[in-house]
């Protein structure tokens, strides 16, 4: 997708800090860290947010979701971390490439703010 940041990572055109990577999904270092560990986990498809995910999607999504505790061991989150996705406006979803922020190293508030 042109113009697309995420898109840009997937295709090297711009450079990540990248933790993990295979066939379907990518994971980099967030640019403004909001933890000691904050990594986004990307489908290297273009979908803009969950509000377009769909059946279709079943098979990215699956692995994603079956990869987090594999990235999340590899950045030694063994006590635990947390996954977020933010959606549309009120999520304060910024980029418009569907991304899960996998956050750890320090003790999570709830509820978040
Ligand atoms: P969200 O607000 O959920 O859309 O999150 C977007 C995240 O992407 C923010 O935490 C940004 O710091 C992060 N971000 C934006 N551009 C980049 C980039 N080029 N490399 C890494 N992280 C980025
Ligand atoms: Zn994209």
């Amino acid at each position: 997708m042109d113009n697309c940041i995420f898109c840009k990572i997937v295709n090297k055109e711009i450079p990540g800090n990248i933790a993990y990577e295979d066939d379907v999904i990518i994971a980099f270092h967030d640019l403004e860290p909001q933890a000691p560990v904050h990594v986004l986990i990307v489908p290297k498809e273009h979908i803009p947010s969950l509000y377009e995910v769909t059946f279709d999607h079943m098979e990215v999504m699956g692995w994603l979701m079956a990869k987090v505790k594999d990235i999340a061991a590899e950045l030694g989150l063994e006590n635990g971390y947390r996954l977020v996705c933010n959606c549309g406006e009120d999520g304060m979803q910024t980029v418009k490439h569907l991304h899960f922020h996998l956050l750890g190293k320090r003790k999570m508030q709830w509820p978040p703010g």
